[in-house]
């Protein structure tokens, strides 16, 4: 512990806030790298920085007060107070003070991280169901091998912008509430950058980074559904100036099925029957996303009943299991009938003595549910 961060910001240990403040404020003022650039000035500028990171904050002072220092990565000794107690650091208390626009020093980087990329992915609902690999062809901007992502032709070299001497930023000298201070502004000439590039590379007009198609195997899981993002890291575009590349999104987008239609992770279909079979019962093949099975009609089926066959909808996402597939049943009641056909089924209803029937009336329009129960009633 060798800075006594009290005499650094010249007050008294006992010091209230609002002294430390005031103390801190002006000293800033004093130093402040953009009135006062020689390096000895900066380095006083730092530690009246750490000392009010400290001192500002009543656990951290607290720490450096039992002989810790809270601004050491190694903890805070005797508080107890770990690093995880630092938890705003130099530029943030530039950035408060003096506000965000001096925040940042010195000439930006060229290199930057890439943007993330969608596309869009048509599926079959069995691929859905079960997953499946993908090969995609995406088209992104990869890095420049003609200049690896430097962006300066082959032979030449970036240069330091003889405008802001490389620092990125110019500077001008304006008058605030705290005096004289000098306000900077990225440099026109290099765009911030620090640097300028004489002859860009032919290849990629200087960005480093070429649009290039690739092949991607994907892996889609069981029970994706529309809308699901899969997220593939750093398959996006690569930065500029060689950044690294941002992620890729494959959008799933679902094509509709002759037979099922989705709900949730349940399929629904609809089988229409004729009445005879309704009332005798029988079996319906049905090819489901397992293969041809047999759907049981059961003797007495209602219109409106539906059947279903548990798990055989789509797996679910997450948890495993799967879905139910439900058959809706619809019964068809014969148009065209021949004499014979005819005179059968007066005999029908004659043996069941529905020649005349006076018909069950209820209130309002009944739905499947009514239709349900009265199947269970036996009516
Ligand atoms: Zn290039
Ligand atoms: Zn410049």
């Amino acid at each position: 512990m060798a800075t006594d961060y009290y005499a650094v910001l010249g007050v008294r240990r006992d010091a209230g806030q609002d002294e430390i403040k005031k103390a801190f404020r002006r000293l800033a003022r004093e130093l402040h790298p953009d009135v006062n650039p020689d390096p000895k000035t900066q380095e006083r500028f730092k530690e009246i920085n750490a000392a009010y990171e400290v001192l500002s904050d009543p656990q951290k002072r607290q720490v450096y007060d039992l002989g810790g220092d809270p601004l050491s990565p190694n903890g805070g000794g005797a508080g107890g107070f770990g690093a995880g107690a630092a938890g705003f650091g130099f530029s943030d208390i530039m950035d408060a003070f003096f506000g965000a626009a001096t925040g940042q020093r010195g000439p930006r980087s060229r290199t930057r991280r890439g943007q993330d990329a969608m596309i869009r992915l048509e599926i079959t609902l069995e691929e859905a169901a079960f997953g499946t690999t993908k090969e995609l062809q995406v088209d992104t901007a990869v890095t420049c091998t003609t200049c690896s992502g430097e962006g300066a032709a082959p032979g030449t070299s970036a240069q330091t912008c003889d405008m802001c001497r490389g620092k990125g930023e110019v500077s001008q000298v304006t008058r605030s509430f705290l005096g004289q201070v000098m306000t900077s502004r990225p440099c026109p000439q290099c765009q911030g950058f620090g640097t300028v590039v004489p002859t860009p590379c032919p290849e990629c007009a200087g960005d480093g980074r070429v649009r290039a198609r690739r092949t991607l195997t994907v892996k889609i899981p069981a029970g994706v559904d529309n809308g699901t993002r899969i997220q593939l890291a750093g398959e996006g575009e690569v930065g500029p100036g060689g950044g690294p590349a941002g992620d890729l999104y494959v959008e799933i987008a679902e094509t509709s099925h002759p037979t099922f239609q989705r709900r949730g992770d349940d399929l629904h279909c609809t089988v229409t029957i004729p009445m005879t079979a309704a009332a005798l019962g029988t079996q319906v093949p049905l090819q489901t996303l397992d293969g041809l099975e047999e759907v049981d009609i059961r003797p007495g089926t209602q219109s409106g009943q539906s059947i279903p066959l548990h798990g055989r909808g789509i797996t679910h996402l997450r948890g495993g299991g799967r879905g139910d597939l439900i058959v809706h049943v619809e019964v068809q009641t014969p148009t065209k009938l021949d004499p014979e056909q005819e005179e059968l089924l007066r005999r029908l209803a004659m043996l069941r003595g529905e020649e005349r029937p006076s018909g069950q009336f209820a209130p309002g329009q009944q739905g499947l549910f009514s239709r349900l129960k009265d199947a269970f009633n036996g009516r």
